[in-house]
């Protein structure tokens, strides 16, 4: 049994192919540049030709007809997806009408879905959503503070992303401390170029700093996280600022970027070391945050059984981690160094002492969108 996932951009499908009795990963690819000028390969169902062609040369999968299913990564599902879900006209229907709630990657989703059910049309497509581990915040939770009729009748709330990532590196860790995910609580953060972090209480998200849109949080590469909305206005009545360049401003020119001009975090650390005041300043500010969210979930979680770190930087950038956690050894956060320098396998136990034990674990988005696939097909 052979599962292809993908995660379709507005110009790239990333994809990965499992076999599902073994879970094994028998192939991966980036097919890039999709529309783009030059490029051979015009739109994403002629990426879908050529995936299917080196996926046949590699000799792993004959055709697209030797799948049992394909599963594709769907950004926003409002509040209508809490499960992964075969998808079919309706399906579609709802999920162009997510579209206002995130215009940049639902489009592009959607593409690779039409595509994939148009080149391979007798093999089932279940989508899974980024959203669907946080439909379980209570509403005091994932509502704003705005008149109540934004959220009824406009669907202004909190969703959060990231949840396939903040989803996997729960269950990892719950099967590492051999004890059942309904039984812990954990505070999860995927520190990548985008990054979120999770409360997880009992095995459930009941909240995550990413808001309405993946703006919202943490600092991120470009990203500024949680800023007053008074900016806003502010950027539009005194300088001028259009909505479009303000989202522009806010989402790909702020963040790391917006500080030291990188958005690179392995470049910012080279550039710190140098002696670079902003690149120092842009680390200090994004430890900061991040330690502003890990003490708002102790309080809002009680007890925390683990803090577990993923994403390009939290599974391998221990410098981060080391400065996130200094000064916390007080409410029991106590990173162990030499355990914290040891290259990251799937998963690493980071502390010795302390009552919040600490990890990293290599995320695998795809693997728990294959995952979650397999129950919904196949009941386990
Ligand atoms: P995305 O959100 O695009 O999937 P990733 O999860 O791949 O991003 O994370 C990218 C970030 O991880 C970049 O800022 C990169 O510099 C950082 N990163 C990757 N490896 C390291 C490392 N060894 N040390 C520090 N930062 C790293």
């Amino acid at each position: 049994m052979k599962y292809l996932i993908i995660n379709s951009g507005s110009s790239s499908i990333k994809y990965k192919l499992f076999d599902m009795d073994s879970f094994a990963l028998l192939a991966s690819g980036l097919i890039e540049k999709i529309g783009e000028k030059n490029s051979a390969i015009k739109n994403h169902k002629q990426g879908f030709e050529t995936m299917e062609s080196l996926l046949n040369k590699s000799g792993v999968l004959k055709s697209f007809d030797m799948l049992s299913a394909i599963g594709h990564r769907v950004v926003h599902g409002g509040e209508k997806f809490k499960n992964p879900i075969l998808i079919d006209d309706e399906v579609i229907k709802v999920i162009k009408e997510l579209i206002p709630l995130a215009p940049l990657h639902n489009p592009a989703n959607l593409e690779g879905i039409k595509s994939a059910m148009e080149h391979a049309k007798d093999i089932p497509n279940i989508a899974v959503f980024d959203t669907a581990f946080h439909q379980t915040l209570p509403d005091y939770a994932y509502l704003y503070a705005l008149p109540f009729e934004m959220y009824e009748k406009h669907q202004i709330r909190r969703y959060g992303f990231h949840g396939t990532s903040h989803s996997f590196v729960a269950k990892k860790t719950a099967e590492y401390i051999k004890k059942p995910l309904e039984a812990l609580n954990l505070i999860t953060l995927h520190l990548g170029n985008g990054a979120s972090v999770a409360a997880i209480k009992n095995g459930k998200s009941i909240d995550t700093s990413m808001g309405m849109t993946p703006l919202e949080g943490l600092i991120m590469g470009t990203r500024s996280g949680d800023i007053d909305g008074g900016v806003i206005f502010y950027l539009a009545r005194n300088l001028g600022f259009s909505v479009d360049e303000i989202d522009t401003l806010l989402n790909k020119n702020s963040g790391l970027k917006g500080i030291c001009k990188n958005n690179d975090l392995r470049e910012i650390m080279n550039l710190a070391q140098n002696s670079d005041k902003l690149a120092k300043l842009a680390i200090e500010m994004f430890v900061y945050r991040i330690k502003k969210y890990i003490g708002s979930y102790l309080a809002i979680l009680g007890k925390v059984d683990a803090i577990v770190f993923t994403g390009g930087i939290g599974e391998n950038a221990a410098k981060i981690r080391e400065k996130i956690c200094i000064g916390l050894e007080n409410i029991g956060i106590i990173l162990d160094s030499e355990k914290n320098s040891k290259p990251l396998k799937d998963i690493n136990k980071l502390n010795k002492k302390g009552k919040i034990k600490l990890f990293a674990v290599r995320t695998n988005e795809e693997l728990e969108i294959a995952v979650q696939m397999k129950k919904l097909l196949v009941g386990n």
